[in-house]
């Protein structure tokens, strides 16, 4: 497969080079040449396949040609070690649970499918990697994660000093080795623009050679659209009209429902459910795509004002409509919040902020279509254990797999100006 950049369709890059470069020169974001169509054998199959077999099947046609089968193949079955289970919440209201692994957060999927790619890469590679990272929370503890201890490759996260939980700063500032944290003295899109503008730094790139660790990069958005192969096969053959609600801010997650479904998994419909960072769905009901500054929420790894993956969610619909395929909802923190209790109450089930924006969108679509509807349950409700013991009045024990390290913190402390952040770059290396 060959990648061109969403500003320059006259491109045609590898998928190395587009993993190792993770943005474009041109500020665009990669994009494959082609979404394939998998077999008819392929899917009336699915229910008798394997997670990693399904992602086989889904990653190869992207990566086959830069990646050895069997290399892929052992980078898939690390990324896909653990469950995706499809719990029935209520009558025809399911949680794809994606937060079963490292660092209970669906992102630990696509981190670590990078991280196998990237390590995979380096090998031949002259220069060692650094990953620059910004994260509002989950996206650096995943990666954190998925990068400890990956040889060629250093990672440096930058995340906003203060606006994320204790649990996620404790998991990516005390692992050390090759993990780089670094507490930004900002909001999250200042740590984006840091990043941003470092790869668009040729100064920088000379020295060093950069990669991102971001959803922008194809090793880490593709591999999402297998969550959604994956729910198809809990689900009965006789289930019409299946309908996803995601709970998005950059829009990675939900640009690979629409991969997967332009692959020729039948999904009816999306869902693009958001907090008050609602820029999507206010493209969605006005055509009008208008980023702004984040705002600050309990559902903080969605507080998004310029979703990342937008341009690739115009791609995908360049040649239909978007709003036939996608509704969109926002919803405030008190709705948010109220819905956690009445989900507990009435269900029994316990939601994380994210994903009782997600089933809220869900809910609100169901009002008035018959559908079968699945939510992403994108963080395990620990996570956000401040908000949601308060909300429900009780416990929720850690599981057992994700102990909270008694390492000392390793954090960097750092204003958000540029000249720190890369003479820091050109001087750090990892201990
Ligand atoms: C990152 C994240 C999201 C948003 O996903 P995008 O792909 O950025 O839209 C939702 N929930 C949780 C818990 C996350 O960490």
């Amino acid at each position: 497969m060959k990648y061109y950049s969403t500003k320059n369709k006259n491109l045609s890059i590898s998928a190395t080079e587009a993993i190792i470069k993770g943005l474009p020169d041109d500020n665009g974001l990669f994009f494959p040449k082609e979404i394939p169509v998998l077999n008819k054998s392929f899917y009336d199959n699915l229910h008798q396949l394997s997670t990693t077999e399904i992602a086989t099947e889904v990653l190869g046609p992207y990566f086959k040609e830069d990646i050895p089968s069997i290399e892929l193949e052992k980078i898939i079955n690390k990324t896909f070690s653990f469950n995706l289970p499809l719990i029935e919440v209520k009558k025809d209201v399911f949680s794809l649970e994606l937060f079963h692994g490292p660092t209970l957060a669906f992102k630990d999927i696509g981190a670590k499918f990078l991280a196998g790619c990237l390590n995979y890469i380096a090998q031949d590679n002259p220069k060692k990697l650094k990953v620059l990272v910004a994260t509002s929370g989950d996206t650096g503890s995943a990666v954190a994660h998925g990068f400890y201890g990956v040889e060629n490759v250093d990672v440096v996260i930058l995340y906003p000093k203060g606006k994320i939980s204790e649990f996620q700063e404790m998991q990516m500032t005390t692992l050390g080795k090759n993990i780089i944290a670094l507490s930004i003295d900002g909001t999250f899109d200042d740590c984006q623009k840091l990043v941003k503008t470092a790869f668009l730094d040729d100064k920088l790139n000379n020295s060093l050679q950069l990669t991102s660790a971001n959803s922008i990069n194809i090793a880490r958005f593709l591999p999402q659209s297998i969550y959604y192969f994956s729910a198809f096969t809990h689900l009965s053959n006789k289930v019409q009209d299946v309908v996803f609600s995601v709970p998005s801010g950059n829009y990675g997650n939900l640009t690979a429902g629409v991969v997967a479904q332009q692959m020729g998994l039948p999904i009816a419909h999306f869902i693009a459910s958001s907090n008050a960072n609602d820029i999507v769905p206010k493209y969605l009901e006005t055509g009008l795509y208008t980023p702004r500054p984040s705002i600050s929420t309990i559902s903080n790894a969605m507080d998004v004002g310029a979703p990342s993956n937008f341009e690739r969610l115009l791609e995908l619909f360049r040649n239909s409509s978007m709003n036939e395929m996608v509704t969109g909802f926002s919803f405030s923190d008190i709705e948010t919040a109220e819905n956690i209790a009445s989900v507990y109450n009435e269900c029994k089930y316990i939601l994380d902020p994210h994903g009782s924006v997600g089933y809220l969108g869900l809910e609100k679509y169901l009002e008035n279509n018959e559908a079968v509807g699945v939510f992403l349950e994108t963080a395990h409700p620990v996570k956000f254990k401040e908000v949601v013991e308060k909300v429900l009045d009780l416990t929720i024990p850690i599981p057992v797999h994700v102990k909270p390290s008694t390492n000392p913190s390793l954090k960097i402390e750092m204003k958000n100006n540029y000249s720190h952040f890369t003479d820091f770059l050109l001087n750090s290396r990892s201990t």
